[in-house]
């Protein structure tokens, strides 16, 4: 069985495996969307197999079935069912723990750890501290910081990477979405699965898209379209500017002379002609102004005005 990417934390793996240098917790961070419980499951599944290192998770041994059917009595994953992960859920981690596995390991994934209450990482700590030497505990989450101190310390944090295009298409092909005609859409999700699975699925995302593309690339009654648009629309103004946003940094880019980064790599043609009719602190400056208007809303400023200084001063 194949996982996509993250070669480097699952190569790493295999030899540790192999070579009995686990440590005993590790915490996969990365950003929502990113895979960090399916890589922990897949991780546990590996460790958990009884076949050759080289092919686990093989799939075809005792520990892979029984994994796949959700039934591994040598694993346990802890999640909330609501906002918060309770000291009671960590007592019954804690209770299972305790008891020695028949053979090999047992692995415990605690998913979106950062909703461990205080009172419950306090009750994880000593686990960490002193855990018996058959057990390894993943935790996931994408607020790293949030966790408390002493349990920081005491694991080994795992950075995800954000995958490559190719990498993503196959994502999503195994998860049977069709990103065909969609590739803007993938850079647009900076790697990120989950993100690019929303984007696909917002419908929204390619209509806001459009308004703010012919805003920017198409002539002065745009603007006025583009204010109506807006002002009847509150709640895609945020996605609007964060689409505005990346219009500028690809024009940006290609003033840098890094045209072959673009987020919207579709409407290349006409970033590069826009290009042309502005320099780099133009643009920047332009740039700026979205924050300030981000900044100003947020303090309240009248809605309308924000939208009125978007199509006035960002055309
Ligand atoms: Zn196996």
């Amino acid at each position: 069985m194949k996982f996509i990417g993250q070669r480097t934390i699952i190569e790493g793996f295999k030899d540790k495996i192999v070579n009995n240098t686990m440590s005993h917790a590790y915490t996969l961070t990365g950003p929502v969307g990113i895979g960090k419980k399916s890589l922990a499951h897949y991780l546990a599944k590996m460790i958990l197999c009884t076949g050759s290192a080289d092919s686990a998770p093989c799939g075809k041994c005792r520990s892979c079935k029984s994994f796949e059917a959700g039934s591994n009595p040598q694993f346990m994953a802890v999640r909330s069912s609501t906002q918060k992960i309770l000291i009671k859920q960590i007592r019954e981690l804690i209770d299972d723990i305790g008891v020695r596995p028949s053979h090999s390991r047992k692995v415990y994934v605690i998913e979106d750890a950062d909703r461990m209450t205080v009172d419950a990482q306090n009750c994880l700590l000593k686990t960490l501290e002193e855990p018996p030497e058959y057990a390894v505990i993943f935790l996931t989450t994408a607020y790293f910081e949030s966790l408390i101190v002493t349990v920081r310390s005491r694991v080994v944090q795992l950075k995800l990477q954000p995958y490559s295009t190719e990498e993503l298409k196959e994502i999503l092909e195994m998860t049977g979405i069709d990103a065909r005609g969609k590739e803007h859409l993938l850079k647009w999700s900076m790697g990120v699965p989950g993100r690019a699975i929303d984007l696909i699925s917002d419908s929204n995302f390619e209509k806001n898209r459009e308004m703010v593309m012919k805003f920017v690339f198409e002539d002065e009654l745009s603007m006025l379209d583009f204010n109506q648009y807006l002002s009847g629309k509150k709640e895609v103004f945020t996605q609007c500017m964060d689409i505005l946003e990346t219009v500028y940094r690809d024009i940006l880019f290609v003033l840098y002379g890094l045209g072959e980064e673009l987020i919207n790599c579709d409407k290349k043609d006409k970033i590069l002609e826009y290009a042309k009719s502005f320099n780099s602190s133009d643009i920047l400056d332009k740039i700026s102004k979205i924050s300030d208007i981000r900044a100003n809303l947020k303090r309240n400023m009248n809605y309308q005005l924000a939208v009125d200084m978007v199509t006035l001063e960002l055309k």
